[in-house]
């Protein structure tokens, strides 16, 4: 069954400099109980994407396309709808819990507050429901007495995955949960999200820029660049046979799960992703692509089909890769 779709979502956001297309046609779609990654470099839109699914983008945001959460249009469901959806349906992990987290409430009433107003059960319900999900987040249930400043960066991004189970959400958005945290608290977390998404029915969006990580817990990936998805497919082939040389070079930039000897040659890519305002012409990649040629600069591909259930948008992929392609990219769309 398909739990969020999403059908050509732009967003814009309007600035002093002018408007900044930061997403601009994206298509996803997500089964229940998936886990699909989302990865790319930062300034991508992949929090765009992600603060798109609940309207939780500034006013300053201009939005088109569709993204429906169980058939429904979240960009124009009402306020009361909306709210529902924040809290049973949908939740978000992001990166910094301590800005989450207020520093003056203990963690238990925290994490039992939106329990006491969404379910309407009693506090002890509530405090027995708290202590539940600490366990299950691996805290001992008495840290539900402790304030945010007593524990350690990787216990608050627990207790924030807690409060993102609190209501039984049919999907889980993990938006960089593990990048401020160290190396082996990441590994830890990362293990937590997977043990609790395993299995489960619920669904996970997780965005990373490494595409390692995505791959050992994702079914799916998607990797993203200058507001378009590049390449989708199978998380394992996405990773270690990326049709979009974008994909292959995010792969090669980090080491490869159970490979330690790749940690000591990665192959970093050259440059920063383009600014959403001043796009490159054709392909937005070709600048920093080690395998453009000369048709890269005008074509602007969208995305094909590239093998088994996977889809991506670069002239590579095309059955003549490009030759007698010398069209406008509204040609190639088709
Ligand atoms: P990612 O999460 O992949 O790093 P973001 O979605 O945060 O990317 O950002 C995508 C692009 O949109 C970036 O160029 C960023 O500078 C721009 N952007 C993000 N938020 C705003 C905003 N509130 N106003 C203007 N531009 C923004
Ligand atoms: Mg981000």
């Amino acid at each position: 069954m398909t739990l969020l779709e999403i059908e050509d979502l732009t967003v814009t956001y309007r600035t002093g400099g002018g408007p900044v297309p930061a997403v601009r046609g994206v298509s996803l779609s997500l089964d229940a109980g998936q886990k699909l990654g989302l990865a790319g470099e930062s300034g991508c839109g992949k929090s765009t994407v992600a603060l798109a699914l609940l309207r939780l983008l500034p006013p300053t945001a201009t939005l088109g396309g569709r993204i429906l959460f169980e058939g429904e249009d979240v960009l124009t469901m009402s306020w009361g709808r909306l709210r529902a959806v924040r809290w049973a349906g949908t939740s978000i992990v992001f990166q910094g819990a301590m800005h989450s987290l207020n520093p003056v409430h203990r963690i238990g009433a925290q994490i039992a507050e939106p329990i006491l107003l969404h379910e309407r059960v009693t506090q002890a319900v509530a405090d027995r429901r708290v202590d539940e999900l600490l366990t299950q987040v691996g805290l001992p249930p008495e840290r539900a007495q402790a304030y945010p400043h007593e524990l350690s960066g990787g216990q608050r991004q627990r207790v924030m995955i807690a409060m993102a189970l609190a209501c039984n959400p049919r999907l889980i958005v993990a938006d960089e949960p593990t990048t401020a945290l160290d190396v082996m608290v990441q590994a830890q977390i990362l293990r937590l999200i997977e043990d609790l998404v395993r299995d489960s029915d619920i669904s996970l969006m997780m965005i990373s820029h490494d595409l390692a990580v995505l791959a050992g817990t994702c079914d799916r990936l998607a990797v993203m660049y200058a507001g378009r998805v590049v390449e989708e497919g199978p998380a394992r082939q996405v990773f270690e046979s990326g049709r979009h040389p974008y994909s292959s070079a995010l792969s090669d930039a980090f080491p490869r799960i159970g490979d330690p000897a790749s940690r000591l040659r990665p192959r970093g890519l050259a440059g920063d992703p383009p600014d959403p305002a001043d796009l490159p012409s054709g392909c937005s990649f070709h600048p920093r692509c080690p395998s453009a040629r000369d048709i890269c600069d005008d074509i602007d591909p969208q995305l094909w089909p590239a093998g088994e259930a996977t889809r991506a948008a670069c002239v590579l992929v095309l059955p003549d890769q490009g030759e007698g392609l010398l069209a406008p990219a509204e040609e190639v769309a088709r």
